[in-house]
């Protein structure tokens, strides 16, 4: 059954190149870097030192406060630097860097937690946040906090596998591949929120992946239910999709839990099954690499620090000089200036894009053509957080609900003038957090 929500744009899915490819595996590279900010939240603090040797799985950040995951080293070897690195999100970031000896020795600690029936809600939780686990989808907003917030008012957890921003095919491969991962970390879920309904949510342009998990489908009377969704982009925003499965809207400035429901990524249920049935925490994740200046397409399980140049490496390299790179899809993700930053816990996808393809047009004037509001999915007016964002003025985008908009980027690919418009929003929220801050400071 399909159902809907306000706005949205069918953008070309782009996805032939990889949607058909098995994930690969790439050995990891020499020397990874962990950023110590992989995560929404208070980045964490090194828990080891330069020269320290580590292991495969051992914890090498970590931090008290109540939103942050810890960070694990997805090799053993020794660490060679702390020190700030490129971070894909274009600032510098402290990061612990290590040199890989190739020999992958586990931390001892690393064990089967025990079987699902055998652990408690509290125990399985416990799991989650031990095992650094963050919103795979891009989000990376640490799992724990969102299960535990949303205790005593959850009733439904949806399994967000839409994937609806062109080109990225991970979330598509790991619902072929590894249905049983995807279907584990549900029903883990809907164990720590002591419910029985599940949703594993599925744009309808992926039907082999949809018969697949049905096919993985329990017993009737499990509560798990397969729903195929409209195509049509932002549908995997979580708000959209509560909209689309449960036909509920999340007021403005609130959380899914308000409305009685949590939203996972499908990378991020099979990352918990397999921290709680093989004890491994968050080292890897399935990054796409594609884009019409990659040499040979392809879906790989990359470890995390893995530096950029390395993934696009091992597709043959760029078959030309790209004229952007982008970490994750053409309507959401960051442009990267080097390719030395590496591939953190959220980065689903990298893009390479010929420059022809790049569109160098200067920002023209708006034409009024009301296009933006039309297809905003959060009902805002794009226009004039533009507008208002230019004139530096914090008090009107606070009006116009500026900390509402997901960045989805509908309205910078149905505007005709060509705004940069999701840039501006960015840039608007900076300036919205500084004006807030100052005004809490009585500046
Ligand atoms: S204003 Fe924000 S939410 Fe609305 S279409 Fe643009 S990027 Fe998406
Ligand atoms: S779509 Fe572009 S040109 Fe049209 S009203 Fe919005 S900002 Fe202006």
């Amino acid at each position: 059954m399909f159902s809907f929500f306000h706005g949205g744009v069918h953008p070309d899915d782009s996805k032939a190149n990889t949607r058909h490819k098995q994930v690969e595996y790439l050995p990891p590279p020499e020397f990874l870097i962990l950023p110590l900010s992989m995560h929404i939240g208070a980045p964490c603090e090194p828990c080891v030192t330069l020269g320290d040797d580590v292991l495969l799985g051992q914890v090498i950040a970590n931090s008290g406060a109540p939103v942050a995951a810890p960070i694990h080293s997805p090799v053993s070897g020794r660490v060679t630097a702390i020190e700030p690195r490129s971070h894909p999100n274009g600032s510098r970031v402290m990061s612990i860097v290590i040199q890989n000896d190739g020999l992958d020795k586990l931390h001892p600690e690393i064990a089967p937690y025990g079987s699902v029936e055998s652990l408690t809600p509290e125990e399985l939780l416990g799991v989650v946040r031990d095992a650094g686990i963050v919103g795979l989808g891009g989000a990376a907003f640490p799992a724990h906090v969102k299960v535990r917030s949303g205790l005593g008012k959850v009733t439904r957890v949806i399994i967000n596998g839409c994937e609806c921003e062109p080109y990225i095919t991970s979330d598509h491969r790991l619902l072929l591949e590894s249905p049983e991962e995807v279907l584990g970390g549900l029903k883990i879920l809907m164990k720590i929120f002591g419910i029985n309904k599940g949703t594993i949510a599925i744009e309808a342009n992926k039907r082999d992946a949809i018969e697949n998990i049905r096919r993985t489908l329990p017993r009737r009377g499990e509560g798990i239910e397969v729903r195929s969704l409209a195509v049509r982009y932002p549908q995997g925003a979580e708000k959209q999709l509560i909209q689309a499965v449960a036909d509920r809207e999340v007021p403005p400035g609130a959380l899914p839990a308000a409305v009685g429901v949590a939203v996972f990524n499908v990378d991020t249920a099979a990352a918990i099954h397999r921290a709680v049935t093989t004890g491994m925490p968050l080292l890897r994740r399935i990054v796409t690499v594609s884009g019409s200046a990659v040499s040979n397409a392809k879906n790989l399980s990359v470890r995390i620090g893995t530096p950029m140049e390395t993934v696009f490496a091992a597709t043959g390299g760029f078959r030309e000089t790209p004229g952007k790179v982008l970490a994750g899809g053409p309507m959401m993700g960051i442009a990267q200036f080097d390719l030395t930053a590496p591939v953190v816990k959220s980065t689903n996808a990298l893009l390479a894009f010929s420059q022809r393809e790049v569109n160098a047009s200067r920002e023209q004037t708006c034409i009024r053509c009301g296009k933006c509001v039309q297809v905003c999915p959060m009902k805002l007016e794009p226009t004039y957080l533009y507008m208002y964002e230019r004139k530096n003025r914090t008090d009107m985008l606070e009006k116009y609900h500026l900390s509402d908009c997901i960045e989805c980027g509908s309205c910078a690919y149905i505007c005709p003038g060509r705004l940069h418009l999701v840039h501006s929003v960015r840039t608007g929220k900076q300036k919205l957090n500084a004006a807030r801050a100052a005004a809490k400071e009585g500046k």
